[in-house]
């Protein structure tokens, strides 16, 4: 069994996908290109936002926000301990200094009120200056962007919306990746809409960023590429998986994000009352990049992964180590109980197979080892 199976969607988009890539081979533009354009239009459409910057990777969208906004040494960028490296990897890369934020036990994403303590604590020690506050859509399920932004306004910081397990899910009719000042989005190949490699996105409604960031992902590029007018990094993306990515984002929007959630929801019907299931906040709706369930410790955690391993059924931990504990960030010399629901869940999560061509009898299969292994 697959964690996530990209064979049976190749198989099934396999004919429109190959005249995609071909078609790119045979046109000889391999880098930029009409494709680059229509890919960004066509995303920025879906999600609803004024612009799109297609890029080499989710990680670099990130970087690329942070630049346009110059965040630099000196400024604290708010972030969720429990994420993956990269949310909090590019504020280093940038000089400046994460201030890891708890997240809440049911949603997995940035809890409002850690972070308003974040944020007081860091102006009253005088040291930073409060910038920006990244919240991460954590598993598909957009962060708690009401709330955040009303902190945000108090505080007059940025907000960066990391949705690079975000892209489809909605508050209300809004589309993830709409919701930061800047958005950003991954297609690594296993996120909600991936490609055949690396690439990413970044979203704004604000023109001038979008020229900003236009700039940087190309060397800093002024009125043309060899006149260069700041310090940027080489960030584009390959006209090939921007030709992979229109075809996924029809598949996507045609039926498989629906498909994905009819999944989500069998897991929680079947799985109710055997272990904690993932709540999806009234009003609120997940790409479920990730079915994450709770059990009691580790130590049955260790149990459930290796006897769902024996029948054939991966499973996956994310994350195991929250970023207040993460060796690189062993500079900042944070406290022992910095984030205690981030440390909590780090040892008590484990996510299931999950993706759009799940089949019924494979999550039966899956939703009874776990019955039979936790109810014993
Ligand atoms: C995957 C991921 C990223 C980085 O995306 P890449 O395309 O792998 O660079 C950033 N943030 C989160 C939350 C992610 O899951």
């Amino acid at each position: 069994m697959q964690f996530r199976d990209l064979k049976t969607q190749y198989t099934v988009l396999k004919d429109e996908m190959d005249k995609a890539i071909l078609d790119v081979v045979a046109s000889s533009a391999y880098v930029m290109g009409p494709k680059i354009k229509e890919m960004e239009t066509a995303f920025a459409e879906y999600v609803g936002a004024k612009h799109c910057v297609a890029c080499n990777s989710g990680t670099d969208a990130l970087l690329l926000a942070l630049k346009v906004w110059d965040v630099k040494a000196g400024d604290a960028v708010f972030v969720p301990s429990f994420t993956f490296f990269a949310s909090a990897e590019v504020i280093a890369m940038q000089g400046a200094t994460p201030v890891f934020v708890d997240v809440d036990q049911d949603t997995f994403n940035m809890d409002v009120v850690d972070l308003e303590r974040k944020i007081e604590q860091t102006v009253k020690a005088g040291k930073l200056r409060p910038r920006v506050i990244i919240a991460v859509d954590l598993f598909g399920l957009p962060a708690d962007f009401k709330a955040i932004r009303a902190v945000a306004g108090k505080h007059d910081l940025y907000v960066l919306e990391d949705g690079a397990q975000g892209f489809g899910g909605r508050m209300g009719e809004r589309k993830a990746c709409s919701f930061g000042d800047i958005s950003t989005t991954s297609f690594f190949p296993a996120k909600p809409v991936g490609c055949y490699g690396d690439g990413g996105a970044v979203f704004t409604d604000n023109h001038e960023w979008a020229e900003l960031l236009d700039s940087y992902h190309v060397h800093g590029k002024g009125s043309d590429r060899y006149d260069n007018v700041r310090i940027g990094m080489n960030s584009r993306m390959d006209s090939i998986q921007a030709a992979i990515l229109l075809v996924k984002l029809k598949a996507f929007a045609d039926h498989e994000l629906v498909d994905v959630n009819k999944v989500a929801a069998r897991y929680t019907e079947k799985l109710q009352g055997v272990a904690k299931t993932p709540i999806v906040p009234n009003g609120f709706y997940s790409s479920w990049a990730q079915y994450t369930l709770q059990v009691e410790n580790k130590e049955v955690r260790a149990g459930l992964q290796a006897a769902l391993k024996v029948l054939d059924i991966p499973t996956a931990i994310y994350y195991p180590i929250p970023m207040h504990r993460q060796t690189a960030f062993g500079y900042l010399n944070l406290a022992d109980n910095h984030c205690p629901v981030s440390d909590q869940l780090a040892d008590t999560v484990i996510s299931l197979p999950i993706h759009p061509y799940l089949f019924e009898e494979e999550q039966d299969r899956i939703c009874k080892a776990v019955g039979d292994f936790l109810e014993h």
